[in-house]
């Protein structure tokens, strides 16, 4: 782009901000308000002063339309439930005696009823509560709170833009309600949903909204073309109203596909789209369809779901070319700053010269208001921050951390044998078999170990100095001990360690891998109020030294019973971290593999002789559309191959999966080759083991029969149910007895009684088989 004033006046803006504050002020108002500490009104005014802090921050760092509406208590879906007056029958009782009650019931449910189902905002890490229809469905407006945020921000003298969800996305993220029939499809509610949105709509027209932005981003995921005509009714309809703001129709994580040319069609007045990573795509397409004559843009240029720093000179090139196809182009994050942490200079850990390569969502702001501002008054009038800029990309890019010669060399090295066990799997189970000499259905667990207060305290007491690295040794080897001796005692044959000495799955892998950095206030909202912090993959992996195998061997030194090798796999580490935006995913996941296949090594030669490598994110990092998915699964299932296979035949390797359903990743669940898979399946019924079956999975698996979501104990009877079940699709020789999940979240008391339940279940089914 040249230096000549390019755009009449391209305006800065966000679709959405992080809720909590930076002393994490609305998790403790709203944590405290459901202990009675604090009171409904003392929550409502933290809660208006953090949104006033937000708009006031966004609109002095000059951006130019502050977004209304996306603030939350607890899910923005949710709140779109509020708003079109979809409240499950179940909860009606709770909302009409006390409006905010009823919603924290729905969100969490109360001793009498069940929350509203909680699952992923597409392929993030913020989870949202599944909307509830059925065929009875009333729909009814409520736009009390976009109008008041509005009004809110408008009384700060500022412009604002009111953010909803819009009624396709909210219909195709909705599920039918309990009751109702499975192939009931909410979709078929539009003709009732969209009059609600036309009065709310009007409503904040009223109230002096000259924008509305609606999202729609559950249109870059593949649609029929029945699901593409229903877009095109709801916005020529919601387009045809006469009393109405204009209308801003948003889309993100992916680009529009086929729904682009529906919506450049539509008789609305803006596209938001999103232009970086995958979305990238929505370039060539929008000039594909000649632009947006007439209509205004707002472009997605700056990553709002990573953290590192835009490439500015890029993204003004990409803003240049976008002059040319829409009416008038403005500048903002690709989606809601809502999936990045706050602020990064908050981080007094990290060094300053990797500081300066992330952008969090403070300074993700600032980059949108510099883009726009070069794009209206050329590249001249940001020349400085323009070569600030270049020499931090450059820095990162030349820096020994981003690339290590000797981690680059091994990946570079690695062969397709590298990725496969040296004996098939059937000539492996029976050196298995020989080895282990477990009996008939074998009893397990999948790795952790209730999490005490003593294990946190002691956490705490070595981060404060309160105790140094021998004493709390000492309290994890104590820990360790009676992990064992109970395990012993029960009956378990597969013996684990319970992994006391970890904060998080990830986590603690990612402080001990050299390239992985990780953050003190980096949090970010995954449900409700539950908050969390993602290290980051900064750099070149490589692993400076063994990270289990002390407490493994240690665990292993006191049993005569094999005891399980416990790591996180590549995927899930690469998941639920902040990844790389300079190299493909697949090679960083390779590093990781390296490093974690060296860990596998390491704790085979201490003499462990089964080890599990966890993957709960498979399924779930599936990309949103199917046409990346082959390529997604060959590096992630190589990644995991790689970790694994460096082992002899007879050490036995084992997975574990936290969910039910996966029939779109079944192949690549054979692809790991992994020995044996322990998955998800105490509430499906066991679903999961039949599908299986059918498929053929010739390895062993142990579906868990013991729910540890909830802390009911089952009793003998019901595990045993459980497990006939399972053998009604898996025969005996390759079933295992294990619980759905991890036990760190769970009490001492009903973890004891259910294993002793579930050691009971295992010998009483093997009597009869
Ligand atoms: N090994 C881990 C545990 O037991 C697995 C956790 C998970 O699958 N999410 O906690
Ligand atoms: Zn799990």
């Amino acid at each position: 782009m040249t230096s000549k004033s390019a755009a009449a006046a391209a305006r800065a803006t966000v679709y959405g901000y992080p809720r909590q504050g930076a002393g994490r002020e609305l998790k403790k108002a709203v944590e405290g308000y459901w202990k009675g500490r604090v009171d409904a009104g003392e929550l409502r005014r933290t809660a208006a002063a953090l949104r006033a802090a937000t708009w006031r921050g966004l609109a002095g760092a000059g951006v130019h339309e502050v977004p209304t509406g996306d603030f939350s208590y607890y899910d923005h879906v949710l709140d779109t439930t509020v708003m079109v007056g979809a409240i499950p029958a179940r909860h009606r009782a709770a909302v009409e005696a006390d409006a905010l009650d009823g919603y924290f019931a729905m969100a969490r449910g109360t001793q009498d009823v069940a929350p509203l189902e909680m699952t992923k905002w597409f392929d993030t890490n913020y989870h949202y509560l599944v909307p509830e229809l059925g065929p009875d469905t009333v729909f009814s407006a409520d736009s009390a709170k976009q109008v008041d945020e509005f009004r809110e921000a408008r009384a700060l003298g500022l412009d604002a833009r009111p953010v909803l969800v819009g009624p396709l996305t909210y219909l195709l993220l909705a599920k039918p309600a309990p009751g109702v029939d499975e192939g009931f499809e909410p979709l078929t509610l539009l003709d009732r949903l969209l009059p609600v949105y036309a009065e709310v709509l009007a409503d904040l027209r009223a109230a002096g909204a000259e924008w509305v932005q609606l999202d729609e981003p559950a249109l870059v995921q593949d649609r029929s073309p029945a699901e593409l005509n229903a877009a095109a009714r709801v916005y020529r309809d919601l387009g045809a109203l006469t009393d109405r703001p204009k209308l801003l129709v948003a889309s993100y994580f992916d680009r529009l596909g086929d729904a682009l040319p529906v919506l450049a069609k539509a008789p609305v007045d803006g596209l938001a789209l999103d232009f970086t990573g995958p979305a990238a795509g929505n370039l060539d397409d929008l000039a594909a369809v000649g632009g947006l004559p007439g209509k205004r843009l707002v472009a997605g240029v700056v990553d709002g779901r990573n953290v590192w720093i835009n490439d500015l000179a890029g993204s003004l090139a990409t803003l240049a070319t976008l002059l040319g196809l829409a009416d008038r182009v403005d500048v903002a994050a690709s989606c809601s700053l809502l999936h990045v942490p706050l602020d990064v200079t908050a981080e007094r850990d990290i060094d300053g010269q990797i500081v300066r390569w992330l952008a969090f969502a403070r300074q993700k702001t600032a980059e949108v208001v510099l883009l726009a501002r070069g794009l209206e008054r050329g590249t001249d009038a940001i020349a400085a921050e323009l070569a600030a800029n270049r020499a931090d990309l450059a820095s990162r890019a030349g820096s020994p951390i981003t690339r290590d010669p000797a981690v680059r060399a091994r990946t570079a090295a690695v062969t397709d044998a590298d990725g496969r066990r040296s004996h098939p799997y059937p000539g492996r189970a029976a050196a298995q078999r020989a080895r282990l000499g477990l009996p008939p259905l074998p009893t397990t667990t999948i790795g952790s170990f209730p999490q005490t207060t003593e294990l946190r305290t002691a956490r705490a007491d070595l981060r404060a100095g309160r105790i140094g690295t021998e004493g709390y040794e000492e309290r994890i080897e104590a820990e360790i001990r009676e992990v064992i001796s109970f395990q012993e005692k029960a009956g378990i044959d597969v013996l684990v360690h319970g992994e006391p000495e970890r904060n998080d799955m990830v986590q603690y892998f990612a402080e001990q891998l050299t390239g992985y950095l990780a953050t003190q206030h980096g949090w970010v909202q995954s449900y409700g109020t539950r908050y969390v912090r993602p290290p980051i993959l900064a750099g070149d992996i490589s692993r400076p030294g063994p990270m289990t195998v002390r407490w493994t061997s240690y665990a292993q030194s006191l049993t005569g019973r094999p005891v399980k090798g416990m790591l996180t796999g590549p995927v899930t580490m690469l998941a639920w971290s902040f990844v790389r935006d300079d190299q493909p995913l697949g090679e960083t996941a390779r590093q990781v593999a390296l490093a974690l296949r060296d860990e596998v090594n390491d704790l085979e030669a201490a003499g462990t002789s089964v080890i599990q490598v966890d993957e709960p994110a498979l399924r779930e990092t599936l990309p949103l559309r199917a046409a990346g998915r082959p390529a997604y699964l060959a590096w992630a299932t190589e990644a995991f191959r790689l970790t694994t296979s460096g082992v002899r035949p007879d050490t036995q390797i084992h997975t574990h999966m936290c969910y039910a359903e996966f029939g779109d990743v079944l192949q690549a669940i054979d692809d790991l080759d992994a020995d044996v898979i322990s998955l998800e399946a105490a509430r499906s019924h066991m679903q999961v083991a039949g599908e299986l079956a059918d498929a053929g999975y010739p390895r062993e698996v142990g579906p868990g029969v013991y729910d540890i979501h909830s802390p009911r104990v089952p009793d003998t009877g019901e595990v045993t149910a459980l497990l006939r079940r399972a053998l009604a699709a898996v025969p005996a020789e390759r079933l295992w007895v294990n619980p759905d999940c991890g036990l760190k979240t769970r009490g001492w008391t009903e973890v004891r009684e259910a294993l002793e339940h579930l050691v009971a279940a295992a010998r009483e089914v093997r009597g009869e088989v």
